[in-house]
């Protein structure tokens, strides 16, 4: 009976140390399916939302726009003349440039606003709750903010970039509406008439 009471304490041994690693794996597997998760969503240069993970979230705020009747505005941002960064630099500065860019981008933002880079020297910036006289002014102090970023410690004969800004908003209906492409145009509109400037 002795014997058996010992057997019996060792098998319990046994399931209670299997038990645990088995909880240890668990979490594990939790904390990098979280990891996976955030790399998915995440621009590798900036840290930034990606495109992807930017589309998935402007839909929601779309639709809480429409259901909860707030207003929702979308900026496009594109550093000017940022192909001259790169080749007079290198790529290297350029990176640093658009890591600089997205920082102060998000510094600048409230933390509930989505920001993200939508490829390449595009960000995008999604103001929630925000008219959009507001989101003109928001953007007018992103686009002073990068104007006065001090670029020089990155390479002594680069000073300052400067960003152009297209922005949508106010729409009746922002669900039906593509606030991406009509920001899109105000981009456009903006390099045309001359960049370093916001176009609403
Ligand atoms: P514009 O004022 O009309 O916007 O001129 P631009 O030179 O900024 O625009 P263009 O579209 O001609 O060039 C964009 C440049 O951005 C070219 C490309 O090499 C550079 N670029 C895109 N993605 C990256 C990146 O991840 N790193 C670096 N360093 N450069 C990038
Ligand atoms: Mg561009
Ligand atoms: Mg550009």
């Amino acid at each position: 009976e002795r014997r058996r009471g010992d057997e019996l304490a060792t098998a319990l041994d046994a399931a209670r140390e299997s038990e645990r690693q088995k909880q240890a794996l668990l979490a594990q597997l939790s904390q990098q399916s979280d990891m996976l998760r955030q790399l998915a969503r995440e621009d590798g240069l900036t840290g930034l939302s990606n495109r992807r993970w930017l589309d998935a979230q402007l839909d929601r705020e779309r639709e809480r726009a429409r259901r909860y009747h707030h207003c929702l505005a979308v900026a496009m941002i594109d550093i000017d003349h940022f192909k001259s960064v790169n080749d007079r630099f290198s790529h290297r500065v350029g990176d640093e440039v658009l890591r600089r860019v997205g920082r102060l981008l998000r510094d600048t933002c409230r933390s509930g606003d989505i920001v993200g880079r939508y490829g390449g020297e595009e960000f995008i910036v999604v103001l929630v709750e925000t008219p959009l006289d507001t989101a003109r002014s928001v953007c007018e102090k992103l686009r002073q903010r990068v104007a006065a970023l001090d670029l020089s410690p990155l390479h002594p004969d680069l000073r300052r970039v400067t960003v152009s800004i297209g922005l949508s908003g106010d729409a009746d209906d922002p669900v039906a509406t593509d606030l991406v492409h009509a920001a899109d145009q105000q981009l456009y509109r903006a390099k045309r008439e001359g960049r370093d400037r916001v176009c609403a």
